[in-house]
């Protein structure tokens, strides 16, 4: 399982495959994700910039104002991405309803993590 980590720089409306048009606050995202098998071809994709839409992460990676600066892997059994996802939760400023929470199995709100500017992001901003 991985998380990948996602700086939007400016405000942005993003339509969300299902979830429809969306309002994403400036700030840091942290979207942990389940990859079973195929985990670098899917960490690969992530980073692409021109892809199909499939995930609701591509949605938030095709925005021009967002930018993937890390991604954490933790290898072993998929299973952990929701104790995971739960973990970054807990100290996230907030998240985005659903997002990625489709095929969640835990009943997880949402698989999308914020963090406001100010904290996690005033070092990446700074540059
Ligand atoms: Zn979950």
């Amino acid at each position: 399982m991985y998380c990948v980590i996602v700086h939007l720089e400016r405000e942005a409306r993003i339509r969300v495959g299902g979830l429809g048009l969306l309002a994403f606050a400036p700030g840091v995202y942290v979207y942990t994700g389940r990859a079973a098998r195929g985990l670098w071809a899917r960490l690969a994709r992530h980073l692409r910039r021109r892809k199909p839409k499939r995930w609701h992460v591509d949605y938030l990676l095709a925005c021009r104002w967002a930018r993937p600066i890390g991604v954490i892997v933790i290898p072993g059994d998929a299973a952990r991405e929701c104790l995971v996802n739960q973990c970054v939760m807990a100290v996230a400023d907030g998240d985005v309803p659903a997002f990625g929470a489709s095929d969640c199995r835990s009943a997880c709100r949402s698989h999308l993590a914020y963090f406001a500017p100010g904290g996690l992001t005033r070092d990446f901003t700074a540059q």
